[in-house]
């Protein structure tokens, strides 16, 4: 090739997609996926819809409420200020990512990802409208007449139904879930549930409708530093070579190459090339070229590996979860890994913290702020005033009865604004108190730390108290 052929030949950036048709197969890990897939919508999808009793504040299970500031989650209610358990969960998250991806692989991707299970979904859609892996290429080799249309048209009609209720119950976790249905079909809802719904349906159809194993291969980040955790022990979809191709390669079945023991004599592998564990691939790889980012661990290559070999009467096992070692060298792999130890503790250690991070979340809260103009107050009888507004969240659903004292300034005398002996607030309410501070006079110091307690009348939790401070000048 000459060099202007060179200058003129244009240089290949993007990689045309090439349309995956995964064929359906049978067995556990197939088993396995559908069963998740199914906790996994009815998790997702009914959750919205169930009612909680509380005491207080709305009756759904879970509701993350923006505009009243609480993130209701069962009996767990979360305030702004315990928000810092949110950042834990992320944190518990990756932890539990790191544990799991040490010990097999991306199995996080090939069965519980939601990209992976949405898919999933949408290719069951493409296989009940449009038949199996064949029939589905015949379709979309044949012109568009009216079989055509009508089936494409059809599954796309079913995707958009399922991304768009993807999309409205996404919506339903951000308010009251029966009333936004009304609300939202009858086009009284606020703008953003129609925007939130809009954006959650178009990305879920381009994600699991149209790009699929694309956002696992170029737009996943995990994708990408995931194999910094895997080591020669982590347990993996691999395609056993030395048994595969044995010493002169896998051959087809065959004339002379039928029995196992005729390949053996032959020093052919065990793999007859039927290229079915390529078919059911959903992100359309041949696990037999080895280690391979577009892997995402979904294991149905094993299960139509072990389809070919049941059949044949040979022993399973050609593709299996098992790890580098192993397969090089017939070593099971250690579970008790230092790294997978690591991880684990790791893991363990942030749930304890969870936990007592949800354990010791305070029933009430409240915060004091001196009033600095003026700063004290004179009195006609020669005492010093100085106030402070406090104001009190109660975070229980029952109502609380709380004593304020305060500590740190000798004599002090406390009178709350409005003759208020007992602070009485509201379950899960908030009130503000004007407090004044009396003093008979001056200590001859300008200012003292001043430290204000507030007690729960019925016990119920230990005093929680604030620090501010006194001034006398
Ligand atoms: S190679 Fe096997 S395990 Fe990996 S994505 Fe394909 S079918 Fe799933
Ligand atoms: S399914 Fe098994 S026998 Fe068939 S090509 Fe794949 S590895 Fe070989």
């Amino acid at each position: 090739m000459s060099s202007v052929d060179l200058l003129e030949q244009e240089p290949e950036l993007y990689q045309p997609r090439e349309p995956i048709h995964p064929k359906s197969i049978k067995g556990r890990f197939r088993r396995f996926k559908t069963t998740i897939m199914m906790l996994a919508y009815a998790i997702f999808f009914l959750l919205p819809w169930l009612r909680w009793a509380r005491p207080v504040g709305p009756d759904q299970a879970v509701l993350f409420d923006i505009p009243g500031r609480r993130f209701y989650i069962f009996d767990l209610v979360i305030h702004p200020q315990d928000i810092f358990l949110l950042g834990g969960f992320l944190i518990l998250a990756a932890w539990l990512l790191f544990f799991v991806t040490g010990l097999v692989g991306r199995a996080f991707c090939g069965y519980f990802c939601f990209q992976t299970l949405w898919t999933d979904l949408f290719m069951k859609v493409e296989y009940w409208v449009q038949g199996d892996r064949n029939k589905r290429l015949k379709l979309g080799r044949q012109p568009w007449n009216l079989e055509k249309i009508g089936k494409k048209g059809l599954t796309l009609l079913i995707w958009t139904a399922i991304a768009f209720w993807t999309g409205f119950t996404f919506t339903a976790y951000w308010a009251d879930t029966p009333q936004l249905f009304v609300s939202f079909f009858t086009m009284h809802a606020v703008s953003a549930a129609y925007i939130t719904t809009g954006i959650l349906t178009a990305t879920t159809l381009v994600a699991a409708g149209f790009a699929r194993e694309q956002i696992c291969i170029y737009m996943c980040p995990y994708a990408r530093f995931q194999a910094v955790m895997f080591d020669k022990e982590t347990l993996l979809v691999s395609y056993d070579a030395q048994r595969g191709e044995g010493s002169s390669g896998r051959k087809p079945l065959q004339k002379g190459l039928m029995a196992l023991e005729e390949r053996h004599a032959a020093g052919t592998g065990d793999c007859i090339d039927c290229n079915l564990c390529v078919q059911v691939c959903p992100t359309g790889i041949d696990i037999r070229d080895g280690l391979q980012l577009a892997c995402i661990s979904c294991g149905l290559c094993i299960d139509a590996c072990d389809e070919i070999m049941t059949k044949r009467g040979w022993p399973d096992g050609l593709i299996r979860y098992a790890s580098e070692l192993e397969i090089e060298t017939g070593t099971k792999p250690s579970l008790l890994k230092f790294r997978t130890i690591g991880y684990g503790v790791g893991t363990l250690l942030v749930s304890a913290l969870m936990i007592y991070g949800v354990l010791s979340i305070k029933p009430a809260d409240f915060s004091v702020r001196q009033v600095r103009q003026p700063l004290f107050v004179l009195m006609s009888d020669g005492s010093i005033q100085n106030n402070y507004e406090l104001k009190i969240n109660n975070k229980e659903q029952t109502p609380l009865d709380l004593k304020l004292e305060v500590e740190g300034v000798k004599n002090a005398e406390v009178s709350i604004s409005g003759g208020f002996k007992d602070l009485h607030i509201p379950a899960d309410g908030t009130r503000n108190y004007h407090v004044h501070v009396r003093v008979p006079g001056s200590s001859g110091v300008s200012r003292q730390v001043i430290i204000f307690k507030l007690i729960d009348e019925q016990g119920k939790f230990p005093p929680i108290q604030q620090e501010t401070s006194f001034n006398y000048k």
